[in-house]
Parts: structure tokens; C-alpha cells; sequence
């Protein structure tokens, strides 16, 4: 154990973790130089340049200082990737229970963030050590000395702790690996006491099943073992362990301390729930590794094939996506508008998207998303509870007592010069100012108490339009509140579109209302008859707008008789038609779905 040490890289989103994560792996040789990322294996992540899920990686280091403390030689580096976004928090948080100690990278050209903020508290609140590292100071407008101050402003660290390093040009690099050994404590824990092994993570691979990652806290674990998933319950036979090269390497045993894989033939990532404890059926540990939490998903939308026959499809398709990722949930609903489909549950807007285009990319999907919602507690006047995650689904107002919504408790960081308009911004989401501090010179902290439902429409591109992107943001859930609710119903031509429904504060309701069809109106196209776009509170019409008919023939403006060019045109228009359906005798686009989300 005393040569191991297993750290984690935490930092705001684009402060330059995996590029860091790419420069330590290639200076220990673990993998060879390359121009991508190394650590961001999804196509996906590639090009939206974010850690999706989180990876472990081992690395041999060759420490050489002349240090009173420290034995020259080699060093086994556990080096466990935290996905930055806070939909995927609490797998953040579960990879930060594995590690002994935390680079806390930010970035120099941009300082302290949100999420800098968020990591670096649950990285404390694990105990973890944590060595901060001024990133991109290659760059040209790099502050390296303001950031210095705003770091031990924040953590109370002495300024020779900080380490400064470019993921671009590799400079620092060696330093960062040195301060991994020497200020990084070897993990504790007892070799000889029944196995307790934390799950921080896991992947689907389509041979070996689910392959859960874990850390060791004692005892240690063979192949062929019968282990037991303590929150699960499940048992499984050891197929093979190992640790986590670029590859797997299968080890006959792995010990206290160490980090690694297990494959027992799971093929649902249900049964792998990151935070569960493994330990053996016989002799088992007496408790689970604390902080265990079941997943909860929190905004939902109904997902609908655009192509009714697809239905089948799509359900095979959600199936498989939910084989590698346990935290997307969906049930059968079906709407008048749309047909059948699924309703599904999303940790938050950004994982909605990415389900969104792993349906279309990896599964030829075309799918239409409804608006989407939070979930809410209806109580009727017997005292029943009930979770509501559809407008359809809110009972008859009559029998309603009272709803409440879930709230967060925002944090956000910004620039003095926006606080008016964030302030502004928050107070119209139903916002309440907790507090504000002011971080350094010219930087501040707002604190908000919000309702999510207010952040899952059009929030954050309000925020980041507001501050010229000078605004970072973080969120966790903060219990439920009462709430006036009202149920928006949009109408074209007379007929409700279920699809386009809203469950939104009664404040907001006709401001929505109207907003919205002004919006439908920009995106609906024209067609041969005269559109009429209303919004309704229960029976009364609260907004109108017309959509004006016009007699579209695409061909008219090729003259005289090229044929094959009219038919390449008919051609085009019925492609795109492919992302529009059917409303009684409107066609309506897909991104009139989402109409909500985009509102000005
Ligand atoms: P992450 O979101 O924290 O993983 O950030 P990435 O590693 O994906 O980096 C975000 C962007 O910053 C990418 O375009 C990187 O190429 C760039 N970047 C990262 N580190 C450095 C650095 O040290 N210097 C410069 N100039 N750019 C960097
Ligand atoms: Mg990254």
C-alpha cells in the first residue's frame, strides 16, 4: 500500500482535466503520444468535450526526488476520471470517495468556477487532500497570480502549494506526478479484514457483460471468488479481476487499497449501482461503505417514434441504451397527438440530450421529445401522495389539496459587472437570494434557492446570453416546496395538443402561454389553410396567434420543364417531412416541441 496512490483530477468544465488526465498518462508511458483525447473514449464525449462516464486508469511512475519521506523507485498511480457535469454529480462524488487525494485543476485564463467550487467541497468533504494546479499557462491571457490569490482565497492553502502546468506544452508535468507521491497519502485500511470493495463506476461491453470498477477498503478479493452487491443483494462468481491498464489486465488477486475491475456475467447495469459495497458471501463485511444513494431521475419527457411502426424499435433501443446506463428510466405512455411511446426520466436537461442523439446516432432513431417537466408531488384531500411527471397525469384539480415542486439551491459565479441582470434573471425563475459574496476583486458568488422547473426551461443559454458567458452555474436538489401549479394547453385549430402541454406556476401561465404562440408561430410553416395557435387554461383562451395559409409548390420557381430537377426538389421535400408530424391536419416540425425551451 505504501507505494499506491489513488487520486481523481477535479476541475470546472473545460479547465482542462482531460487534456491534464492525456499529458500524466503519456509522461508515465502508459499510453503513447496522440493528438485526441485519451480518456474520452465516446464519440460523443469527443466532440461535446465533456467526461460522460468516468474511467480509472493505472499508471507506473518512476519517482527519483531525494525526499526524507519517500522511497525513490516506482509508484502505482491510480489516476480515477470524474465526469465534470452536474447532471452526473453523484457519480462525481462516488469516483472522490475512491481517491486519497484530488488535483484541483482551474484554469488560468478563467480562475475559480462553479463547479471548481461544487467538486472541490465534496472532494473536501471526503477528506481528500488537495493539490491545486494552475492549468493553460501557456496561454496568452493566462493570470496565473490573480488565480493564485482566488485559490488560497478559497482553499487556505500557502502559495507555494500551488503547482502551475500546461496540458498544452506538458510543462509542469513532472511536478504534478511528484506531488501525487508526496502529498497524496497511501490508502489505509486492513488487508486482513473481510473484503469491502466500492463500486465507483461501471461500463457495458458487449462480450464480457457489465464490468464494474471498485476500489478496495479492506481485505482483498480473488478470481473465482463469490462476492455479494451489499445494497443489490445479487451474488456473482469472480469471473476475472484485474486492474485498469489501457487495457484490462486480469491479476489473480487484488488487495487493500488497489483499484480495479470485476466481471461476474451481468449484462443489466441495473444490478451495478455505483456506491454499492462487494464483498464475499462467506465472511462478509459487517456494513456497506457509507454514502450509498439510489439515483433518482428528475426531468422527464415523453419520447416518441416519428414513424409509429418504430415503436417496437424504439423500445429495444431504450432497452439497450439503459444495459450502460442505469440512470435513464422509461415507462410506455401514450398521447393523443403522437401515438405511443415512451416516458422517460433524465438526471438532468444535459443528459436528456445525450440520450437524445445516442438514439439517433447509435440506433437510427428519429424520435420526437416533448417539453420537458420535472416531477411533482401531487397530494389529494385524503392525504394521498402521488409523483406526477406528465401534465397528463395531474389529477383532476377538484380532488388536488396541494402540489409541490423540488427545488434546488443554486450556485452561481460571475462577473460584478452581471449581477444585476443574473439577479434580475433568478427573481424571474421564482428565485429566492440566499446570499452573495464576493470571491476576489472583481468576482462574485450568488447563492439561490430555485424551482428546478424553472431551470429546465431555457435557463442556462439565459444565463450564459445575460454574462456573455461569464457566468458558471451549479445546482443539487433542495427538498420539495408548495407551489401553484396551472396546466397550459396549447391548441391548433381547435384540437389540444397533449404533446405541447405545460405544467408551469400560475404567475407564469399566460406569459408562457403567449410566448408560446408567438414561438409556434415562427416555427409551424406555413400551410394550405389558415392555422389558428391558442393557449388555454382549463376552458379559457388565454393567447392566439394565426398562422396565415399559403399554396406552397416547391416547383414553381424551376422554369420551363427540367424534370429531373422538379423530382430531385419533390424529393428533398419529402425528406423534410421525416422530422414532422401529424396534428390532425397540421404538420408540425420537431423543434416545435420544443418550442418552450427556446422562448425569448
Ligand atoms: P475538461 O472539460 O476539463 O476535460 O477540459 P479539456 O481537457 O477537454 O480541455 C478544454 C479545452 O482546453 C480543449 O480545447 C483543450 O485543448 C484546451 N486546453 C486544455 N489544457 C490546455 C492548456 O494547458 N493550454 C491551452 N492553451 N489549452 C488547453
Ligand atoms: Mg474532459
Amino acid at each position: 500500500m505504501k507505494h499506491i496512490r489513488n487520486f481523481c483530477i477535479i476541475a470546472h468544465i473545460d479547465h482542462g482535466k482531460s487534456t491534464l488526465a492525456d499529458r500524466l498518462l503519456e509522461y508515465t508511458k502508459t499510453i503513447e503520444v496522440t493528438q485526441g483525447q485519451m480518456l474520452d473514449d465516446m464519440d460523443l464525449e469527443q466532440e461535446r468535450g465533456i467526461t460522460i462516464k468516468s474511467h480509472a486508469i493505472q499508471m507506473e511512475y518512476g519517482y527519483e526526488n531525494e525526499h526524507p519521506d519517500f522511497e525513490k523507485g516506482q509508484y502505482v498511480l491510480n489516476l480515477i476520471d470524474t465526469p465534470g457535469h452536474v447532471d452526473f454529480s453523484y457519480e462525481v462524488s462516488r469516483s472522490i470517495a475512491a481517491c486519497e487525494g484530488a488535483l484541483l485543476v482551474v484554469d488560468a485564463t478563467q480562475g475559480v468556477q462553479a463547479q471548481t467550487i461544487s467538486n472541490l467541497y465534496m472532494a473536501i468533504e471526503q477528506d481528500l487532500e488537495i493539490i491545486p494546479v494552475i492549468n493553460k499557462i501557456d496561454m496568452p491571457s493566462a493570470m496565473p497570480d490573480e488565480v493564485e490569490d482566488e485559490i488560497i482565497e478559497l482553499i487556505g492553502c500557502k502559495r507555494e502549494d500551488i503547482l502551475r502546468a500546461s496540458g498544452k506544452t506538458g510543462e509542469g508535468v513532472k511536478d504534478v506526478l511528484d506531488a501525487v507521491v508526496e502529498r497524496v497519502p497511501a490508502p489505509e485500511g486492513d488487508k486482513d479484514a473481510p473484503l469491502q470493495a466500492l463500486i465507483f463506476d461501471s461500463v457495458f461491453n458487449s462480450f464480457r457483460g457489465i464490468i464494474a470498477y471498485f476500489k478496495i477498503e479492506n481485505g482483498s478479493i480473488k478470481k473465482g471468488d463469490k462476492v455479494k452487491f451489499f445494497n443489490t443483494g445479487m451474488e456473482y462468481v469472480a469471473d476475472e479481476v484485474g486492474v485498469l491498464k489501457m487495457n484490462m489486465m486480469p491479476k489473480k488477486q487484488l488487495s487493500t487499497g488497489e483499484v480495479g475491475y470485476i466481471i461476474s456475467g451481468i449484462k443489466n447495469a441495473k444490478e451495478v449501482q455505483v456506491g454499492d459495497t462487494i464483498t464475499h458471501i462467506d465472511n462478509p463485511c459487517s456494513k456497506a461503505i457509507s454514502g450509498f444513494q439510489e439515483v433518482k431521475s428528475m426531468v422527464f419527457a415523453g419520447v416518441y417514434p416519428i414513424d409509429p411502426s418504430d415503436y417496437e424499435n424504439l423500445r429495444a433501443s431504450l432497452e439497450k441504451l439503459q444495459l450502460n446506463d442505469a440512470s435513464l428510466t422509461f415507462m410506455p405512455e401514450s398521447s393523443v397527438a403522437l401515438g405511443f411511446g415512451f416516458r422517460c426520466g433524465f438526471l438532468g436537461l444535459l443528459h436528456m440530450e445525450i440520450v437524445q442523439e445516442r438514439l439517433d446516432r447509435e440506433f437510427n432513431m428519429d424520435v420526437i421529445t416533448t417539453v420537458p417537466n420535472v416531477s411533482y408531488m401531487v397530494y389529494d384531500k385524503h392525504g394521498e401522495q402521488k409523483e406526477v411527471h406528465n401534465p397528463s397525469g395531474l389529477p383532476d384539480l377538484m380532488s388536488i389539496d396541494h402540489i409541490e415542486e423540488p427545488y434546488i439551491y443554486a450556485t452561481i459565479i460571475t462577473d460584478t459587472a452581471y449581477i444585476g441582470p443574473i439577479m434580475t434573471l433568478c427573481l424571474d425563475k421564482r428565485g429566492e437570494l440566499i446570499k452573495q459574496e464576493y470571491i476576489s476583486g472583481n468576482r462574485v458568488e450568488i447563492h439561490f434557492h430555485l424551482p428546478l422547473g424553472e431551470i429546465v426551461i431555457d435557463f442556462y443559454d439565459k444565463l450564459k446570453s445575460i454574462s456573455k458567458g461569464y457566468a458558471s452555474f451549479d445546482y443539487h436538489i433542495d427538498g420539495f416546496r408548495h407551489s401553484k401549479l396551472a396546466k397550459l394547453d396549447i391548441l391548433l385549430n381547435g384540437e389540444s395538443v397533449d404533446a405541447l402541454s405545460a405544467l408551469t406556476h400560475v404567475d407564469n401561465a399566460v406569459g408562457l402561454g403567449r410566448r408560446m404562440c408567438e414561438k409556434l408561430k415562427e416555427l409551424i410553416p406555413r400551410q394550405q389553410f389558415d392555422i389558428a395557435i391558442q393557449a388555454a387554461i382549463g376552458a379559457k383562451i388565454v393567447a392566439r396567434e394565426t398562422i396565415k395559409c399559403v399554396r406552397k409548390d416547391v416547383t414553381a420557381k424551376c422554369y420551363g420543364g427540367d424534370v429531373s430537377r422538379k423530382r430531385k426538389l419533390l424529393e428533398k421535400q419529402k425528406k423534410g417531412k421525416k422530422r414532422m408530424k401529424q396534428i390532425g391536419n397540421v404538420e408540425v416540425p420537431q423543434k416545435a416541441f420544443l418550442a418552450v425551451l427556446k422562448l425569448d
